[in-house]
């Protein structure tokens, strides 16, 4: 389909940015509008759903190890304050977009409010290439950008969170920086930091483990047995491999893995935790001696039962949807399903886990991460496996039965639940003045 100008959209008229109906922004856009029907008397507040509520651009410079000055472009959008403070990670990477950062802000708003978390949506990112760079600039960029975006985040105001190529360490820069300006230790200005500076236990694992819940969730309701459940997973990081092996545990056979280095495939089902020692010497599943070499579209083709995308977006095209013989996906990746393939799934009778759901086991123990900070009292991590497994079982549970009352999919039922919260609070806070 060709580009279309910014405004296809009622919500698309926004004079600094272009979205088309495949770029990011204009398929939040497009997903919006799907939902606003069921809105009710709520949907005159759609504006606010269909537009950011700050943007912040900051120019980032700093003194490279060569003596040369650089300059970075950064940003933090905070698409939605309705129902609680900014809440979403931080992306380096040197395809940022305002554009783009604006549309994860906007399904950061819809996760959140999705799972009932008491948080607001937003993104942040800096156009950069980290393998370019040293530790040392690596840290030069992640302080002065902390203090640029410094006057709209805070633990009341905005946290951020790791996203692609960003960690732990980067975190601990951030709020580093962050307590330095305003003279206090603000542990809870980000999460996903460090155990020592006040992150969770468990917090590692959360996502992959988010997965697992809800895929055995909707596993139970779809009536397809744990034991023996054949399942293919396409990448093999954080997400992919804790959520292998949370299933290969529960009996359920990992029989094909691919990641950006190859394929791998056992009939009988891989050995995760061999998988694991060998990505970790290795870097790759390649190579490794426990199955089969698995051709990249070969994954597609599969024969499976459950299949979870975690690696990136746009992975689940229009002819991949046409292939697949799975009965169940699990998004664990953001956005790894094309609009036209949801269709497609719709049609052939494949349930689709959106991501807002699926992946949010991240979000979730962030949440626990920043709690336990204010109150500066930590939880086992059995406790908050516990929390995070009801919590994200319940959320499932309330978008299963919305979507069975009203015939939506998961995806527009997961959609209809958070914009009519979304709405809801912005409707009962009122407009100022
Ligand atoms: P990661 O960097 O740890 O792992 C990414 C995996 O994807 C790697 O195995 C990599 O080899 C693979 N990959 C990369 N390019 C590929 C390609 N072209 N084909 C096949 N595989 C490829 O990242 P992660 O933290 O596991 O995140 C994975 C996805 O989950 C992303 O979409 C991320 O936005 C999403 N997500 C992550 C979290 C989290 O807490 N980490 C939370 C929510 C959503």
């Amino acid at each position: 389909m060709a580009d279309h100008p910014q405004s296809f959209l009622p919500g698309a008229s926004l004079s600094y940015v272009s979205p088309t109906r495949q770029s990011a922004w204009g398929t939040y856009l497009a997903q919006v509008d799907r939902v606003l029907p069921y809105m009710g008397d709520l949907a005159r507040w759609s504006g606010t759903l269909q537009r950011p509520k700050r943007v912040l651009i900051v120019d980032v410079p700093i003194e490279m190890d060569d003596g040369s000055i650089a300059h970075f472009e950064g940003y933090r959008v905070q698409h939605s304050l309705s129902r609680g403070p900014g809440k979403g990670g931080v992306r380096y990477h040197p395809d940022v977009t305002l554009e783009e950062v604006m549309a994860l802000a906007a399904w950061m708003t819809i996760k959140n409010a999705a799972v009932n978390l008491p948080f607001g949506g937003a993104k942040g990112g800096i156009r950069l290439d980290p393998k370019q760079l040293s530790q040392r600039e690596l840290e030069k960029v992640t302080r002065r950008y902390t203090s640029e975006i410094g006057i709209i985040i805070g633990p009341q105001r905005d946290i951020p969170a790791p996203d692609v190529n960003t960690n732990g360490q980067i975190m601990a820069w951030m709020m580093d920086t962050y307590s330095a300006n305003v003279g206090a230790t603000a542990t809870g200005v980000v999460t996903g930091k460090p155990i020592s500076l006040g992150g969770s236990l468990g917090r590692v694992k959360a996502t992959g483990r988010g997965v697992f819940v809800t895929g055995r969730e909707a596993m139970r309701r779809l009536k397809l047995p744990m034991d023996g459940a054949r399942i293919a997973i396409q990448g093999f990081g954080n997400v992919g491999a804790n959520a292998a092996e949370l299933f290969a545990q529960s009996g359920a056979k990992v029989v094909a893995v691919q990641d950006h280095g190859g394929g791998v495939y056992n009939d009988n089902g891989l050995d995760v935790p061999a998988l694991t020692a060998h990505v970790l010497e290795k870097g790759s599943v390649a190579g490794f001696r426990g199955g089969e070499v698995l051709g990249l579209e070969e994954f597609w083709d599969a024969k499976v039962d459950v299949i979870i995308p975690a690696a990136l977006e746009g992975q689940i095209t229009e002819a991949r949807a046409e292939r697949l013989r799975a009965s169940l996906v699990l998004e664990a990746a953001n956005g790894p399903t094309v609009p036209g393939a949801d269709d497609i799934l719709a049609a052939r009778g494949v349930t689709v886990l959106p991501d807002v759901i699926c992946n949010s086991g991240g979000v979730i123990v962030s949440y626990f991460e920043w709690v336990q900070d204010f109150s500066s009292f930590f939880w086992s991590e059995e406790e908050i496996n516990l929390r995070l497994d009801k919590i994200i079982t319940g959320a499932l549970a309330h978008i299963w039965a919305t979507c069975e009352r009203h015939g939506f999919s998961l995806r527009t039922g997961a959609f209809v639940v958070a914009c009519e919260r979304i709405l809801q609070a912005r409707n009962e806070r009122g407009l100022y003045p």
